[in-house]
């Protein structure tokens, strides 16, 4: 029997599994949705990098990849929908209308929602960014289903043709392989920067329908959006910086810290923390790399005063080169990084600062 076909049969017993549950079973749902967020006018990098693993999961499958964006302004979502169909998705539909054109997550959560038990997806992907966060939990519990939150790998059990979700559990080094195999649809969240943008192919097309957000935003928000403020425009993101200077307990101070900045600009680049970092203030919190900060993807990622915790190393795994400055010779970090320096940043990074800046005034010194 082919999985599609086992998928089809798979039948539960709904009566036993939750009593309050309408009898849909796992086999009458279909398709991969990515719930795609619009940032100014433009899909977001986060969004399209869901479409590589739902595309993975969809060809083993054997069903669609489609893309869902809801909003205000329908010539943006058109858009964005076309470019989630050319980077890999098969379809897109678009929720718009007024009743959409601010942010709220009952509004949103609620439209996405109701889609669903109009549609049955089988499976329903978001981003782990902010708008992410707040969104899937909200949709598992209206749909009454399950999720599983910053995934960091999917696959599918060849014998069910669920989903699996995987994720290292909290603060261990093992990964937990997670299925919901009596709930429809399959909820899952992943952070930025886990998943590769899939490239664009320019000949892909596929249908794009547009239906009012008047139909699927059932209710008023019930909130008011007072104020909203754009994060500064020279400030790079740290999932989008070339280059990532992070620091932990190890620099101690604040003064500290500020002689990374001067590294970090000297690179141009930015400044990051571990979380014990963050919890001394240091740092803050939208600056902190791993399991429950960010994950990055620097072209060079230099951690001084880090032990490299496991839940700290999990933020940095697609990072390209790892420099660790650390005292100890047996910090943990040193087995995740290219280069180690075993030294006292007080010594280390001043000479940093100083040859970066030696080299780049003399181009022909290289760098
Ligand atoms: C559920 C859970 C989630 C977590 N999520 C995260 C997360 O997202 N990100 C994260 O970072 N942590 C996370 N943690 C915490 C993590 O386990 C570690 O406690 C934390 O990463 C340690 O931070 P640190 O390396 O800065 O501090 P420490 O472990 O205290 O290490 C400090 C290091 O600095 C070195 N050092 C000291 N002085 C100097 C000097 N002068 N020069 C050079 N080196 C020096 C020391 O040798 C040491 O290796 C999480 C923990 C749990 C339980």
């Amino acid at each position: 029997m082919s999985l599609a076909q086992k998928r089809k049969s798979k039948r539960v017993d709904c009566a036993t599994v939750c009593p309050e549950w309408g009898c849909r079973q796992p086999g009458e749902h279909e398709g991969i949705w990515v719930v795609g967020e619009v940032e100014g006018g433009a899909i977001s990098e986060p969004s399209l990098q869901m479409l590589t693993p739902a595309r993975m999961v969809a060809n083993k499958l054997g069903t669609f990849v489609e893309g869902v964006l809801l909003g205000g302004d329908e010539g943006a979502l058109r858009a964005a929908a076309s470019e989630m169909i050319k980077r890999g998705a098969d379809r897109a539909t678009v929720i718009a209308g007024r009743e959409l054109s601010e942010y709220a997550p009952p509004a949103f959560a609620g439209a996405i929602a109701a889609l669903a038990a109009e549609r049955r997806p089988d499976v329903i992907l978001l981003s782990a960014t902010m708008r992410g966060r707040e969104i899937a939990p909200y949709v598992a519990s209206l749909l009454r289903a399950g999720i599983t939150a910053d995934c960091t790998q999917f696959d599918v059990d060849e014998d069910s043709g669920d989903l699996f979700m995987i994720r290292p559990p909290f603060a261990a080094i093992m990964l937990a392989y997670i299925k919901t195999p009596t709930r429809r649809p399959q909820i899952a969240t992943a952070r930025p920067n886990v998943f590769p943008v899939p490239p664009r192919d320019e000949a892909r097309d596929g249908p794009v329908e547009v239906r009012p957000a008047s139909s699927y935003v059932r209710a008023p928000p019930g909130m008011r959006l007072l104020r909203s403020e754009a994060l500064r425009r020279d400030e790079v993101p740290l999932e989008k910086a070339e280059y990532v200077v992070a620091g932990g307990r190890g620099v101690g101070t604040k003064e500290g810290f500020a002689a990374l900045e001067e590294l970090a600009r000297t690179l141009g680049g930015v400044v990051a923390g571990s979380r014990r970092a963050v919890d001394l203030g240091l740092v803050p919190h939208e600056r902190q790399v791993g399991q429950t900060g960010k994950s990055v993807r620097p072209k060079l990622y230099i951690a001084v005063g880090i032990s490299g915790a496991a839940q700290h190393v999990m933020g940095i795994r697609e990072a390209g080169t790892v420099v660790a400055i650390n005292i100890d010779r047996d910090a943990p970090i040193f087995r995740s990084a290219d280069y180690g320096i075993v030294a006292d940043w007080r010594d280390v990074i001043p000479a940093l600062i100083r040859e970066i800046s030696a080299r780049r005034t003399s181009p022909g010194k290289g760098t």
